[in-house]
């Protein structure tokens, strides 16, 4: 089922080899509930409780991606997540680059992320129970950001805490128009390109 999967990927534009290999090997199931582990490994996301879903693993593959940059492109370092969920998408990034940085704004699904990452021996993650329509300053600048969830306007804080030359990954939009767009910053300004059509949960303000 796994190597269906990575085909699945391939066929639909997933071309960094290092990105699949990660896919290939990181067991999905871990992070699912047990009533959908029979489900993993199926290009599909999945509930993962207090109305939230583990992204369909083709967007996880697209996003982390263009998270890396195209090829040749340094390896980024330091990477902020928004929107831990279940720590799939944050897994899949600590497999890629020197760190991990995650917040998320529901408590419960932070803790059992951290566990759940602490068990699988992620040693490079540091979690935020945070709200990051604000970024996470202490740890600022990073070399890419990887939103989860979709915002209805891009939040200032987020490419002002890029490095230079960084890439923010964010789905913005209301309802089911939302475009996956990738913004990098460069030297006197940003560029935007949209990378595909998508469907997130919102991204909220405040913690809960
Ligand atoms: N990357 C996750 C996807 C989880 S869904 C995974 O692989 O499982 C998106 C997550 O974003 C949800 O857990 C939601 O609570 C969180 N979220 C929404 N708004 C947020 C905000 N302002 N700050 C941090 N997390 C947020």
């Amino acid at each position: 089922m796994r190597s269906k999967l990575l085909n699945e990927l391939r066929l639909s534009g997933i071309h960094n080899e290092k990105v699949l290999e990660v896919m290939g090997r990181i067991a999905r199931h871990e992070f699912v509930e047990e009533a959908f582990s029979s489900e993993a490994y199926k290009n599909r996301s999945l509930p993962i409780g207090h109305a939230q879903t583990i992204s369909q693993p083709f967007i996880v593959a697209l996003m982390t991606q263009a998270a890396l940059g195209a090829p040749g492109t340094a390896k980024p370092r330091r990477v902020l997540e928004v929107g831990t969920g279940s720590g799939y998408q944050t897994a899949v990034l600590a497999d890629l680059v020197e760190a991990v940085f995650t917040v998320e704004r529901i408590r419960p699904l932070t803790e059992s992320a951290r566990q759940r990452l602490q068990r699988l021996g992620y040693r490079n993650v540091h979690f935020g129970y945070a709200d990051g329509m604000q970024g996470w300053m202490p740890y600022a600048p990073y070399d890419a950001i990887v939103v989860t969830a979709a915002a209805q306007t891009v939040p200032p804080s987020l490419p002002e805490q890029l490095a230079l030359g960084g890439r923010l990954v964010i789905p913005v939009g209301a309802g089911k128009a939302q475009k996956l767009l990738l913004i990098e910053r460069h030297a006197t300004y940003y560029s935007e390109t949209v990378l595909s059509d998508v469907t997130f949960v919102p991204l909220l303000a405040g913690r809960i």
